[in-house]
């Protein structure tokens, strides 16, 4: 069988003034080197990606590293209705700008963390008549718990931020969609804990559009690789899981209950990770061409690894990659 051309719906390729973590060409090339010919690149930047112009400036800053076809990029939803209406417009009429993409944790100021704030975005976008995607990092804060974090001990991250954090921002996610009318599709990004897929399983059951991706570390890595100092490489949001997690994840995956594979590529200078302020974010895009291996190795079919990797990802985004 012949594979399809893979996309990775979410990596951070930095640059602009964090050029030192990363580049977009350097991204890009990665992703080429693990056999991925397109990355959606998320709008957390340096400054971020709020504005038609700064989206523009976003592919320009592409084109000339030479990175034209397989680059996309994600615009943020914040709770500005000004910035929402920008956005959408922005979404609807660049064909490289893929989706929204909102946080409901800290993430330098885009973060939407409030419930009703949460509400008001899907209203807004149910008013404007959005139809597209918007990919949100789910985690509700209210349930953190930083006090059990400890840089010497790095795989106390995984409490401070466990997953009852997930899954209760998921069932708020579900929640305003029922209640606003959005009729676009719900992405939930990195799914870490197999609770979080049933839950989307099931929402997706009652008619709600929603979708969800996993990492190659939640899959291939546990609080178990991070109990050594050098575990602060692995410190992500959301953190690494118990095996039993990670196992959980895999069988969910096997029965096609996951709908993308996304790396959450995320690159930080070595010492930002392993001193203060110790950077969320693995590089896992590393993994790519490892995680459909193991994939394979653990009975994961050709065919639903061609979904998770190419199929869905283009019907659900609308992307034309080959
Ligand atoms: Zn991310």
């Amino acid at each position: 069988m012949v594979s399809e051309a893979r996309i990775d719906p979410h990596v951070h390729c930095r640059d602009w003034e964090e050029s030192y973590k990363a580049t977009i060409k350097k991204v890009y090339e990665l992703a080429k080197s693990q056999g991925v010919s397109a990355i959606f690149d998320m709008p957390n930047t340096k400054p971020p990606i709020t504005t038609r112009e700064i989206a523009a400036k976003r592919l320009r800053t592409a084109e000339m590293q030479g990175v034209s076809r397989g680059y996309y990029l994600y615009v943020a939803a914040t709770s500005s209705l000004e910035q929402l209406e920008e956005a959408v417009r922005t979404v609807e009429e660049e064909p490289r700008a893929v989706g929204l993409k909102m946080y409901t944790s800290e993430m330098r100021g885009l973060e939407v963390e409030r419930l009703e704030d949460q509400l008001k975005v899907y209203r807004a976008l149910a008013e404007l008549g959005y139809r597209g995607v918007i990919a949100v990092h789910c985690e509700k804060t209210s349930l953190f718990r930083p006090e059990l974090w400890s840089p010497e001990k790095p795989s106390t991250w995984c409490l401070a931020r466990p997953p009852e954090a997930e899954v209760e921002s998921v069932m708020d996610q579900i929640s305003c969609v029922k209640k606003s009318g959005f009729r676009g599709t719900l992405y939930v990004v990195h799914v870490s804990c197999p609770r979080t897929v049933e839950l989307i399983s099931k929402a997706r059951n009652d008619g709600v559009r929603i979708v969800c991706g996993v990492t190659p570390h939640h899959l291939m890595l546990t609080t178990r690789d991070m109990e050594t100092r050098g575990g602060l490489l692995l410190k992500s949001n959301p953190p690494l899981r118990e095996p039993e997690d990670a196992h959980g994840l895999l069988e969910k995956v096997s029965r096609g209950m996951v709908d993308f594979i996304e790396t959450d590529h995320a690159p930080h200078a070595l010492s930002e990770k392993l001193n203060p302020p110790y950077l969320s974010g693995i590089q896992s895009l590393e993994r790519y061409s490892e995680l459909i291996s193991w994939l394979l190795e653990n009975g994961v079919s050709e065919k639903l690894i061609d979904e998770m990797t190419s199929k869905n990802i283009s019907r659900v985004f609308g992307v034309e990659t080959t």
